[in-house]
């Protein structure tokens, strides 16, 4: 049994057929977990599909309504890159569903993984890059409407930068943005995060963990989250389609680890979200999920929450 839940829906597949995206991963992640026995089945949790309400916390009602009925115009399509479909929509529903899930249950626990979710290139009016409707915001602006938490921090390892995070919380406060990413790789456009770590090409493990960690740890200390949302892409691995980074799988647990030591040893609730990974062995980015739950396995029994 593990000292905390992961949240899973077997509807998170994004029903994409022949895609680069492997959306099937979410499926294998959950079952690996299972099969290895690293979680039993009582450590999930089965989230509800997000609540328009919440939805419309972060996103505009043209772009919700747009999705529910399938109208998106052809620029829109093309931009979010994945084929519309019925069950894509329920799927993001269900993602943003799962993070806030996560957050209610990382508040008791100190960690809770969403096994899907961490859709960071979505905006508040239109999606882009895979991503239509931004779970990390979504659960975000719900904990403060319930009063639940005032101040979040959202790290974002993915090897892309977090577009829509920076620009939905550019003038907040209360949100802390940090993003270390490739800066040769999509999007084009980078809005400013309250933190972007540029990374050249090619960028090692030893060269990755001296940037991040010391600047995961300032922003803990002069920031006083009181919950921190990661965003754990497995595309900063050298054998990624989509990325220019050069991290090994090793390297991606010790980002991990890292993060977590950094949050929990100041009490800080840890909720994790798994964004892109595109490997050319699919097994390997399924590796690099479940290394995430492993790496929160670690941390949870070695710290006193
Ligand atoms: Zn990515």
């Amino acid at each position: 049994m593990l000292p905390f839940k992961l949240i899973y829906h077997e509807r998170y597949d994004l029903n994409l057929g022949p895609h680069v995206f492997p959306s099937q991963k979410f499926r294998l992640v959950h079952d690996k977990l299972l099969n290895d026995g690293i979680a039993e089945l009582d450590d999930f949790l089965r989230p509800e599909p997000a609540a328009d309400a919440d939805i419309l916390r972060v996103h505009t009602s043209d772009w919700v309504q747009k999705l529910k009925t399938g109208t998106l115009t052809h620029s829109e399509q093309m931009k979010l890159e994945v084929p519309y479909s019925p069950e894509l929509v329920r799927a993001f529903w269900l993602a943003a569903g799962g993070t806030i899930l996560a957050a209610e249950s990382a508040l008791g626990n100190g960690f809770a993984c969403n096994l899907g979710g961490g859709f960071h290139h979505a905006y508040p009016g239109h999606g882009e890059g895979f991503c239509a409707i931004h779970d990390v915001a979504v659960a975000i602006r719900t904990l403060q409407a319930r009063n639940e938490i005032a101040r979040a921090l959202v790290v974002d390892t993915d090897v892309h930068h977090g577009n829509g995070t920076a620009a939905i919380f550019a003038n907040d406060p209360t949100v802390f943005t940090l993003s270390i990413h490739q800066s040769n790789n999509y999007p084009a456009h980078k809005p400013p995060s309250s933190l972007d770590i540029n990374l050249e090409d090619g960028v090692e493990d030893d060269e990755y963990l001296a940037a991040l960690l010391p600047a995961v740890k300032q922003s803990i200390e002069e920031f006083h989250p009181e919950m921190l949302f990661y965003v754990g892409g497995a595309d900063p691995y050298g054998q990624d389609q989509l990325g220019g980074l050069n991290l090994s799988m090793t390297g991606l647990e010790q980002r991990d680890s890292g993060v977590f030591r950094e949050a929990r040893g100041r009490n800080v609730p840890v909720v994790t979200t798994q964004a892109g990974g595109y490997a050319r062995r699919l097994e390997d980015t399924v590796q690099i999920h479940v290394n995430t739950i492993l790496a929160a396995k670690r941390i949870a029994a070695s710290v006193i929450g």
